[in-house]
């Protein structure tokens, strides 16, 4: 097996393998350093949760990541609470994903893992022996051939091609705006995240520490992450939460994240498929991505166990059809958060108005509240998925 990708979908998958006895060699264009240092997701599912601890892929999490049993949404000057334990029995767990990477990656290197890092995947080519070509980090050609290849090397997958036949075919839609997103060293504003439609566009207010936040404004997507002095930012910030005060701090990460959903035409041909984001991208707005991730890894590492331990291939004929539902699913979820939260360039006086009678439906009704619960809590995976691989 390559893997491509160490990644959260990557990581995960080689350790479910791993626990199957099935060896795979992962393909990293990354350093551990940078893995472990960059900041992207902040929100696991219960399952998720369950799945890292069951496997042995970290208990740390259960140590530092803290358990949010629901979220508010702001708008018109008020905050509404979607109580998530109270409407679906689990909350979530706030846990970075570079912990979740620094977790995955000591269990899997202790426990022998083939991660070569620096390798960057140039092309891959489907045969009944797939071959991979990357290039190490001194410029050398690499060519490996293997059983099988996984592309998880997210959404800017070198892997797809071989898949889909091109690197763009999919469905695809892009917004018209981007999140800015900063790390601050402050006391937490809230105890839980703060998702605010405002007229001055979204804000969401997050944690990661009693001493260090993530916070994020709704922005231009062409902004340049240093334009905009602290004083500014805070300010920002601040008008569109308001009356809700906000502890502030010095900022000392800045970065501008672009919105896009996607879906790849496929997602298995031959002997390479794709998990994660090299599948499928959502804006971060329902924190879905590196659940969804999690989710498709299990689909996937039950198929490859049939596959290449009992030379049963009816599961991974079938994964494209097993995880599209929850994609879809997913990609609706992500769409109509964004959508109900942020402000369009050109939205009217009557699109701002709307967005309040969709929010109030939200708030005002056990059902609206439910559906919102459900899904950023994470639809039920089947136990079978779950048994078949843990
Ligand atoms: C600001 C932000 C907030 C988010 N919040 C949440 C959240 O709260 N909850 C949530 O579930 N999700 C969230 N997400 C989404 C989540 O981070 C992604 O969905 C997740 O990282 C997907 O994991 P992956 O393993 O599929 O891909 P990635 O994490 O992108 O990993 C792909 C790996 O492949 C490597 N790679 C790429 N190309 C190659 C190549 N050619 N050769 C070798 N290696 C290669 C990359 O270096 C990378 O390490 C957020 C994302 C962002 C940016």
């Amino acid at each position: 097996m390559v893997i491509v990708g160490a990644g959260p979908a990557g990581l995960l998958l080689s350790h479910l393998l791993a626990l199957a006895e099935i060896e795979s060699t992962v393909l990293e264009c990354r350093s551990r350093d940078q893995i472990e240092t960059t900041v992207r997701a902040g929100i696991l599912e219960a399952d998720t949760v369950r799945l890292l601890t069951e496997t042995g892929a970290s208990t740390r999490v259960l140590r530092d990541g803290a358990r949010h049993d629901g979220i508010e949404l702001r708008f018109n000057g008020e905050g509404h609470r979607v109580d998530f334990m109270g409407l679906t029995g689990h909350g979530v767990w706030l846990y970075p994903q570079h912990e979740v990477l620094k977790d995955l990656l000591s269990t899997r290197l202790e426990q022998g893992q083939d991660i070569r890092f620096g390798v960057t995947v140039t092309a891959v080519h489907d045969g009944d022996r797939p071959q991979v070509r990357a290039t190490d980090t001194d410029g050398s050609e690499l060519r490996l051939e293997c059983d099988f290849v996984v592309g998880a090397d997210g959404s800017h997958s070198a892997v797809r091609k071989a898949v889909t036949g091109s690197a763009t075919s999919g469905h695809f839609r892009e917004y018209p705006f981007a999140w800015f997103g900063i790390l601050c060293e402050a006391p937490p504003s809230a105890a839980e995240l703060i998702y605010s439609n405002s007229e001055h566009g979204f804000a969401l207010i997050s944690q990661r520490s009693p001493t260090v936040q993530r916070m994020y404004l709704q922005c231009d997507p062409e902004l340049d992450p240093e334009a905009m002095s602290d004083d500014l930012v805070w300010e920002e910030l601040q008008r569109r939460v308001a009356p809700h005060p906000l502890s502030t701090g010095p900022i000392f990460q800045r970065d501008v994240l672009r919105f896009r959903s996607f879906v790849a035409s496929s997602l298995h041909r031959g002997h390479v498929a794709l998990v994660g984001d090299a599948a499928h991208t959502v804006p971060p707005t329902g924190a879905k991505g590196m659940n969804l991730a999690v989710a498709d890894v299990l689909v996937l590492a039950r198929a490859l166990r049939a596959l290449l331990l009992d030379g049963n291939a009816t599961a991974i004929n079938r994964y494209e059809q097993d995880v599209l539902p929850r994609i879809w699913k997913a990609q609706h979820f992500s769409w109509w958060m964004t959508q109900m939260l942020h402000r369009t360039p050109d939205a009217s006086e009557f699109d701002r108005l709307r967005q309040h009678g969709e929010l109030s439906s939200v708030v005002e009704s056990e059902a609206g509240r439910r559906y919102l619960a459900e899904a950023y809590t994470g639809w039920p995976r089947p136990t079978d998925e779950a048994l078949a691989v843990v």
